[in-house]
């Protein structure tokens, strides 16, 4: 755990996101620019740094995973899920106060009997079951296993950013606390979500690009009656759709959950949460900015999710091994941002104000023809 300088929080907090990116940045610059070499024994496989053969046959086993989805082979809910479950554990984690826990270093694995008893953390069980036993069967740390995994899976997304991995987290030493916020819960206001990622190193605008990840989200536990549906309409794919359809009225959907609002269309769930901040006058500018903007949006999550997969840990120990993952396919030839049918553009609330260095979109976003239709979920 790094221990906070004694200075005003917002220094501290400045201080140790700076070394933390710069330690990021050169642990990746350590494997830029160096020869590959081949691993003994693995036909075709060659990486930068000879330490990352090791991840291979972790790789085989979960695209073995990944493929038991058997009707969605792409961007499967076994890999979407895993995203999710590194969110969770590296968000037990606090700048201000280290009994927190740790960050990501995989304790939502080794101490799961006692995390997964946390209330945020629920409806994990099973991407946990799953990953649990890959760190004894390939002598990796848990925390290795699951920010590779995670990485791996949402390299199975078309039109996802290839997320960078570094290899060498040490065992989990703790269980994060029972006190551990987690992620924001669907039931949070803005100021409560910012604060909370703000004590872990990010900025309003990081907090927005996260939450490209629930372009392939779905709904687990919060309404049971919508069991894994999605946040979008294109839960296969990591497009900015989600951005555009939060931003749409809500109509459809089971106001009663605490937590949940009315979505534009049946067969979507959209978190109150997510309402909230698409509106919000501290992230609306850049929610909108993301809107139909696949490059910056990617660019964004890629960069937010590099900190936050080594949330706890000394990246300058850590092996670049980001070359071991394939990047993702494009989208589809064809997928461009749209407004579900039903809505135009005018119905999209863009009623704040933004200014000229984080405008409101000024690319027109086309319709789909039609009436309201239901989302499915797959
Ligand atoms: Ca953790
Ligand atoms: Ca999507």
């Amino acid at each position: 755990m790094t221990s906070i300088p004694p200075a005003t929080t917002t220094q501290a907090l400045s201080s140790i996101s700076e070394r933390t990116a710069t330690l990021a940045a050169t642990a990746i610059s350590q494997a830029t620019g160096t020869a590959k070499v081949s691993c003994p024994g693995q036909t075709g496989k060659t990486v930068a740094n000879a330490a990352c053969c090791a991840l291979f046959p972790l790789l085989s086993d979960l695209q073995t995973l990944f493929t038991i989805d058997v009707n969605d082979s792409q961007c499967p809910e076994s890999a979407r899920g895993f995203l999710r479950l590194a969110f969770h554990d590296a968000m037990g984690f606090s700048m201000t106060n280290p009994q927190i826990g740790d960050g990501a270093d995989g304790s939502i694995l080794t101490f799961s009997d006692t995390e997964l008893s946390y209330k945020v953390n629920a409806g994990l069980v099973d991407k946990v079951t799953l990953l649990k036993p890959l760190g004894l069967a390939h002598n990796l740390s848990d925390g290795d296993v699951l920010h590779f995994a995670a990485a791996a899976g949402l390299a199975t997304c078309p039109g996802a950013p290839s997320l960078s991995f570094l290899l060498g987290r040490p065992a989990a030493k703790r269980a994060a606390s029972a006190n551990m916020p987690g992620p924001a819960l669907p039931t949070d206001d803005v100021t409560t979500i910012l604060a909370r990622f703000h004590d872990v190193g990010f900025t309003p605008d990081e907090v927005i690009a996260l939450l490209a990840a629930h372009s392939t989200g779905s709904n687990y536990v919060l309404d049971p009656m919508a069991v894994q549906a999605p946040f979008d309409t294109t839960p296969e794919m990591f497009d900015s759709q989600f951005y555009i359809e939060t931003l749409l009225p809500g109509k459809f959907g089971n106001e009663s959950v605490s937590g949940e609002v009315q979505a534009q269309q049946p067969g979507i769930v959209r978190l109150q949460s997510d309402f909230l901040l698409a509106r919000d006058s501290r992230t609306t500018c850049k929610w909108q900015g993301l809107m139909g903007n696949q490059a910056v949006m990617a660019a964004e999550f890629q960069s937010a999710m590099l900190k936050l997969q080594i949330l706890g840990q000394d990246s300058s120990l850590l092996t670049d091994c980001s070359d071991v993952i394939s990047p993702a396919p494009g989208l589809p030839n064809g997928v461009r941002p749209h407004i579900p049918a039903g809505y135009r553009f005018q119905d999209l609330d863009l009623s704040q104000t933004c200014s000229t260095s984080n405008p409101t979109p000024t690319t027109f976003i086309p319709s789909d023809p039609g009436s309201v239709t239901f989302a499915s979920a797959e």
